[in-house]
């Protein structure tokens, strides 16, 4: 009995879904009429309520996990923020006792409070992590920034800030806007919101070094330089998210506008450059020039072969979709 048991509980499942032939079927219909322990089995097998419990305990389980792990990072965050305070308050006595004012309290602080927006505040957020992170290191930097300038007598805040926002929307940006609450705004136009984050704030950054060297010798040259540069990168972007074509119809787009650009550019600079002496002849006033510009014309031409590369790569791989 035992080894007949064996095999139709090997057979039930393929009899449950009907796909057994009608020997087996026969065969397990005897033995179910006959034997008490595989009717329990087979109508165990049928009860869907037993699978629904299962997942409900499961879940049960996992959610009282994440609570015990968010509870404890919670805790873990407080902890280091407590740790963190200990150089504040020492920095914060040692200059009251000195008397020479706050001026090392602030930095300090400052600087502690950047370390925790990396360390604490992704402990602590229960959503919007990466947003509520970045932003507040962000934030933290440029206070930072602020307070040594202050101290230190500098007039460089405003370069200083405007750059490291710069750079750090160029490191941020991509992470942020695809998630909460970013995403929910952005929705299918993450990359113009990059590209629009990234040339505001690239604009902030140019308009804040023009005035701290002088506008009237910066601007002109520093337009004719971003300017083209700016409208490549948002005609390469556009042609690669918008058109509606091919792969290679976009690369063609994009290398085409990358040729015409950097025709644009190579001349402003080199018209910038160029000197005509009294005796008619034209010569380039910067030597380096031509280096410059063939190292620049290469650098274009890297950059259209990785787009064409990338293009390839992307079109193959929604070919096997
Ligand atoms: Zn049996």
């Amino acid at each position: 009995m035992k080894f007949e048991c064996d095999m139709i509980s090997d057979l039930l499942p393929l009899y449950k879904d009907e796909i057994c032939s009608d020997t087996s079927k026969k065969i397990v219909e005897e033995h179910l009429a006959e034997c008490p322990a595989c009717r329990k089995i087979f109508n165990d097998m049928n009860d869907i309520s037993i699978d629904e419990k299962i997942v409900k305990e499961k879940n049960e389980v996992i959610d009282s996990q994440a609570k015990f792990f968010k509870r404890k990072s919670a805790f873990a965050g407080s902890i280091i923020a407590l740790i963190f305070t200990i150089p504040i308050l020492v920095c914060f006595i040692v200059d009251l006792a000195t008397g020479g004012g706050l001026g090392w309290f602030f930095i300090v602080l400052a600087a502690i409070l950047t370390a925790s927006a990396l360390v604490v505040v992704p402990l602590m957020m229960k959503k919007n992590r990466m947003f509520t992170t970045m932003t507040a290191f962000t934030a933290c930097v440029i206070l930072l920034l602020a307070i040594c300038c202050i101290y230190t007598g500098g007039n460089w805040f405003f370069v200083a800030a405007s750059a490291s926002l710069f750079g750090l929307t160029v490191l941020f940006a991509p992470f942020i806007v695809y998630r909460r609450p970013v995403n929910a705004y952005v929705k299918n136009q993450k990359g113009l919101a990059i590209m629009s984050a990234y040339t505001v704030t690239f604009a902030i950054m140019m308009a804040c070094i023009g005035l701290f060297v002088g506008p009237a010798q910066f601007f002109p040259l520093a337009m004719a330089i971003s300017a083209p540069l700016a409208a490549l990168a948002w005609a390469i972007f556009a042609a690669v998210r918008y058109i509606r074509a091919n792969a290679a119809v976009k690369t063609g787009v994009s290398i085409l506008a990358a040729g015409i650009f950097s025709g644009i550019l190579s001349h402003a600079t080199a018209m910038a450059a160029v000197t005509t002496s009294n005796t008619g002849v034209t010569y380039y006033s910067d030597p380096w020039l031509p280096l410059m510009l063939s190292i620049g014309s290469a650098g274009l031409l890297l950059t259209g072969i990785g787009v064409l590369f990338g293009m390839i790569k992307g079109g193959k791989k929604n070919e096997n979709k």
